[in-house]
């Protein structure tokens, strides 16, 4: 066991509570740890004392917040390696990429601390007497809740805006992660003044209860169904929504690339994280003509790919979160190939412990089987062979979903159609994961609303004031 480990099962078994989660490894169901879940009066408790410290944090100059989110980012550097051991024992990722995981949330802090200053308004065309203004202020309490699936990432890019932009926050991680959110959430909390920051422990119950609270906004990145509450308890709260929930990304294979190429591209975007990403490759439409190669290629690549726990260096591929996730995964597998789906590798449950699932390709799939209208979350490649370009930009477009897509052709005049035509976010040409930094997109549909990451993203967290000063008619100099 690591000092990390100790000090949590230390500090938690300290904690004064009447309800536990356990949490295992996903890779051989070994215990991470029992987890004291934030009581009822705590959530409030913690509401209660951001909304009196937000009146003097918004008041701090942002040059002395900035700093503040640069120490939390040098604080979280420094533990680097406590974070990507604790993602990978509990999430199951393998350690070198929890590592950039991690990495990835301090240059985000970084990030809204240098672009949280800059944040401005603007000044209008009034009266020559008059000041005219429009003042981006803070909103107040920001409730953040965030999944597992990269836990310090996309933590870090709610919490650093937030924070800079002058808003006290209520951090809720997720109960998938509970050590890695608790350890971040310390980091970050114990540098800023009291209440301004704290962490909850727990699962749905304790966001939920978060959500009822007077928050002023609430960003949650998560599931859709998650979203779809959230939003409906900020209807009655009136707080501000923001969502970054599910998405069925499409990758669409044009007839004059290369197959072998194309394959790399797949593989990459479907297995990543065992496809626990929201931007994972979820369905791949590819034309005809190379469709019986590429799927040779895709198998051979799947086929190469190794599988072990997280934490054995030569891992390519971890378990899945946990064995709930597995079995949703599976069981949309399963009932695409007894819809007549053929499987060209994976697919089948692995015997011993843990939550592993094999990079699974599957041809021959259509519009009814789940494996192409909802999200999967796991390592699985389904494949459709279409006729044409503009077929596959059809099917692309099918479902509820609307997050991004990624389009692989040679042709300047697809690139321009499919750009324009795909009603998503984001789209990616002839690049799975490619996007220069500085870009920011809403997700469309049931993938979610506002901006989640960019420097849009402080305007998410501030509201916007128009001021008119005018001088009173009658008033002189003494
Ligand atoms: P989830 O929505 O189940 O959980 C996310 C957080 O919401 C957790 O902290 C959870 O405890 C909390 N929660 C659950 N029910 C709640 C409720 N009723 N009220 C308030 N909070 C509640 O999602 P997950 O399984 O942790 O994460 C996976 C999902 O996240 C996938 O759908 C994935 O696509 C999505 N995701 C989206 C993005 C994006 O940027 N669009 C990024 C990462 C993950």
């Amino acid at each position: 066991m690591r000092d990390i480990e100790r000090v949590l099962t230390a500090e938690w078994t300290a904690a004064q509570t009447e309800e536990w989660i356990t949490k295992t490894d996903p890779a051989d169901g070994s215990p991470v740890g029992r987890i004291p879940v934030t009581p009822p009066a705590g959530v409030i408790e913690a509401v209660r004392a951001a909304h009196d410290a937000a009146p003097g944090w918004a008041r701090t100059s942002p040059s002395a917040r900035a700093a503040a989110v640069q120490d939390a980012a040098r604080a979280i550097e420094e533990h680097i390696e406590d974070l990507a051991w604790l993602t990978t024992r509990e999430m199951g990722r393998p350690v070198a990429e929890a590592q950039a995981g991690v990495a990835a949330g301090v240059a985000t802090l970084r990030q809204y601390a240098e672009l949280g200053p800059l944040h401005r308004g603007h000044s209008l065309a009034g009266d020559w007497e008059a000041t005219d203004l429009m003042a981006y202020e803070p909103r107040g309490v920001a409730g953040v809740i965030t999944p597992w699936n990269d836990p310090v990432a996309v933590s870090c890019g709610l919490i650093g805006a937030a924070l800079v932009t002058g808003n006290a926050v209520v951090y809720k991680p997720s109960e998938r992660t509970p050590g890695t959110g608790w350890l971040l959430g310390r980091l970050i909390g114990e540098l800023l003044p009291p209440g301004v920051f704290a962490t909850l422990c727990g699962g749905p119950a304790v966001g939920a209860l978060l959500t009822e609270q007077p928050l002023d906004v609430i960003a949650h990145v998560g599931s859709t169904a998650t979203g779809r509450r959230i939003a409906l308890a900020a209807a009655v709260t009136g707080a501000a929504v923001l969502l970054e929930n599910g998405g069925k990304d499409p990758l669409i294979v044009d007839a004059d690339v290369d197959p072998g190429w194309a394959a790399e591209q797949a593989a990459t975007g479907a297995f990543a994280n065992a496809g626990q990403l929201c931007t994972a490759v979820e369905r791949i439409y590819v034309h005809e003509r190379i469709a019986g190669d590429f799927l040779d290629a895709l198998t051979k690549q799947a086929e190469q790919i190794r599988v072990g726990p997280g934490w054995d260096p030569d891992s390519q591929l971890g378990p899945l979160v946990d064995r709930q996730l597995r079995d949703l995964v599976h069981a949309q597998v399963r009932e695409a190939v007894a819809a007549g789906a053929q499987p060209r590798c994976g697919g089948e449950l692995p015997d011993g412990p843990g939550a592993f699932y094999p990079p699974t390709v599957l041809a021959g799939c259509t519009e009814q089987m789940a494996v192409l209208r909802e999200e999967t979350f796991g390592p699985v490649a389904p494949v459709v062979a279409v006729g044409s370009f503009e077929e596959a930009l059809r099917q692309a477009d099918f479902g509820d979903y609307g997050l991004a897509a990624t389009v692989l052709t040679g042709s300047v005049a697809h690139a321009q159609q499919a750009w324009r035509e795909l009603a998503v976010g984001t789209v990616k040409i002839n690049d799975v994961f490619g996007g220069a930094p500085g870009g920011a997109a809403q997700p469309r549909r049931a993938s979610g609303a506002g901006f989640g990451y960019g420097p849009e993203l402080l305007d998410e967290f501030t509201t916007v004031k128009v001021v008119h000063l005018a001088p009173a008619p009658h008033s002189h100099r003494a």
